[in-house]
């Protein structure tokens, strides 16, 4: 009687290929970077909330009942191309001009509403009733007092100009 050796052999049953996990983690580690790509391309959305057509600054004349909000302050009003003002002036865009599209580079319609009177920086429209200019603004009773010192064809004008406000009443 011969015995037959066994041909099981129980030698890699228990035996776990460690290729396995490796591939495992190493999947995960792709997934994770897979996931994490898009977050760099993500963009605040703010554009509503600085929507710059809307008209932010306050403007009040010192001198009539002229009460506007307007879009900017300053010299060089960026929807108003190449324009320089030669003072600080309150501007505002035309408000029946439709927007021209934002890769237009295309001059906008303003309208410069006043700016600071140079001598007491009271803020003035620019109603001849309340603001004088000559080489800068100046609200009227500050250009009455300035206008001696001034070219005769510049004083005439601002004396023809106080005159009609001393008639409407705007001025005493
Ligand atoms: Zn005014
Ligand atoms: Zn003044």
């Amino acid at each position: 009687m011969s015995e037959e050796p066994s041909t099981s052999s129980s030698s890699a049953i228990d035996e776990q290929p460690d290729e396995d996990e490796d591939l495992l983690l190493k999947d995960d580690a792709a997934e994770i970077e897979r996931l994490q790509l898009p977050i760099q391309s993500q963009e605040p959305q703010q554009e509503e909330e600085n929507d710059e057509r809307i008209a932010r600054i306050e403007f009040r004349c010192s001198y009539c009942d002229m009460h506007e909000f307007v879009h900017y302050y300053g010299r060089e009003p960026p929807f108003a191309l190449g324009i320089l003002f030669r003072e600080d002036t309150y501007v505002m865009r035309d408000p029946f001009q439709a927007p021209p599209p934002r890769w237009q580079t295309k001059a906008e319609y303003y309208i410069a509403m006043g700016a600071n009177c140079a001598n007491c920086s009271k803020v003035v429209c620019k109603d001849a009733s309340c603001s004088f200019y000559y080489t800068k603004t100046l609200c009227l009773p500050c250009g009455a007092e300035e206008l001696k010192s001034w070219p005769v064809e510049a004083q005439t004008r601002l004396r023809k100009q106080l005159a009609a406000a001393k008639e409407s009443g705007l001025l005493k």
